[in-house]
């Protein structure tokens, strides 16, 4: 079993939930501000936004890439 330090995630129980860090308007870095499941067909996220966090929000990519 391989441990990375991150939390399973709790939808798929296959996945690591990842950490990701953000850029705030000041430029100061936001560190774990948002939490995606590692395991592409799961795509559960978490993210914490002015103090309230939002759970499974659709994923919108920059790129606005169709599968
Ligand atoms: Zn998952």
């Amino acid at each position: 079993m391989e441990n990375t330090g991150f939390p399973k995630c709790l939808k798929c129980n296959q996945g690591d939930l990842l950490p990701l860090s953000d850029f705030g308007s000041q430029g100061a870095s936001i560190h774990y501000k948002a939490w995606v499941c590692s395991n592409p067909n799961c795509g559960f996220n978490l993210k914490i936004r002015n103090g309230d966090i939002y759970i499974n929000e659709p994923i919108i990519n920059g790129n606005n890439r169709q599968h």
